[in-house]
């Protein structure tokens, strides 16, 4: 079964809340609460978690800890899941430093870059690889989804270069719009048909702070000269 976008983003939204209950000792929750705390209708709440095969009824409450651990299983948060970061700079290196990433079994398995400057070091004992070695560090770990960290001017070639290495899942931070990555051979996509399915999804820093912006704004402030 497919689950629509929408209630997959819903859902990792409830799965922070009830780490949250679960951090402050509360043992059980209701859709109503849920709903206020994720700020949408308890209807809303109740129709998400049949998903995950709960079919919640109005004053019926979910125990937390048996919720939060469906929610994991559905979102495939309870298997391990390989993980590339490209792109080594600030932020690779800030990300690979980062470790509530592993809490849900995420595991850092090859680091990438480009520059001789950075390739042949290592951050947490993990070697920086050139992007080169990228197909067959793919062929020999099975990487199932990498993290892009490159200016952004170079994240669509970088992107085509782990679709070729077969990576499709991409967590992309740079500050651009990924076109569905296309392989050079088209006998080589008809062979594979799956290369089809790139999945990217965005963090985009830069647009937080512009909506951040849109609600801080001040009309008596002057406007800067050069926009
Ligand atoms: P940076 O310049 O410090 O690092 C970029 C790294 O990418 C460099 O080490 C460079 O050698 C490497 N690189 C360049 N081309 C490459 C390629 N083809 N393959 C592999 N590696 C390559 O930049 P940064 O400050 O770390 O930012 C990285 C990206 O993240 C930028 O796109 C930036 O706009 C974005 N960014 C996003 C957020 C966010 O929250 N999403 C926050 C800050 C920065």
């Amino acid at each position: 079964m497919t689950i629509p976008s929408a209630t997959v983003s819903r859902l990792v939204t409830y799965l922070r809340i009830l780490e949250e209950l679960e951090l402050n000792e509360v043992k059980h929750t209701s859709s109503g609460d849920l709903a206020e705390q994720a700020q949408v209708t308890a209807f809303q709440v109740r129709k998400d978690l049949t998903y995950v095969g709960r079919h919640g009824t109005r004053g019926k409450g979910y125990t937390v800890a048996v919720l939060k651990r469906e929610i994991i299983r559905v979102l495939g948060l309870n298997q391990r899941w390989k993980v590339v970061i490209v792109g080594m700079g600030r932020l690779g290196h800030a990300i690979a430093n980062f470790p509530v990433a592993t809490e849900y079994q995420f595991e850092y398995t090859g680091l990438f870059d480009v520059d001789p400057k950075v390739v042949g070091t290592a951050v947490g004992g993990l070697p920086i690889r050139h992007m080169s070695q990228l197909p067959q560090f793919v062929a020999e770990h099975g990487v199932d989804m990498a993290f892009l960290t490159v200016p952004p001017e170079r994240a669509q070639a970088a992107a085509e270069k782990l679709v070729e290495a077969g990576i499709y899942s991409i967590l992309n931070f740079a500050p651009t719009v990924l076109r569905p990555p296309q392989l050079q051979d088209e006998k080589e996509i008809s062979k594979t048909p799956e290369r089809h399915n790139v999945t990217v999804e965005n963090v985009d820093f830069l647009a937080g702070m512009k909506r951040l912006a849109y609600y801080t704004r001040k009309p008596d402030r002057p406007e800067a000269e050069d926009i």
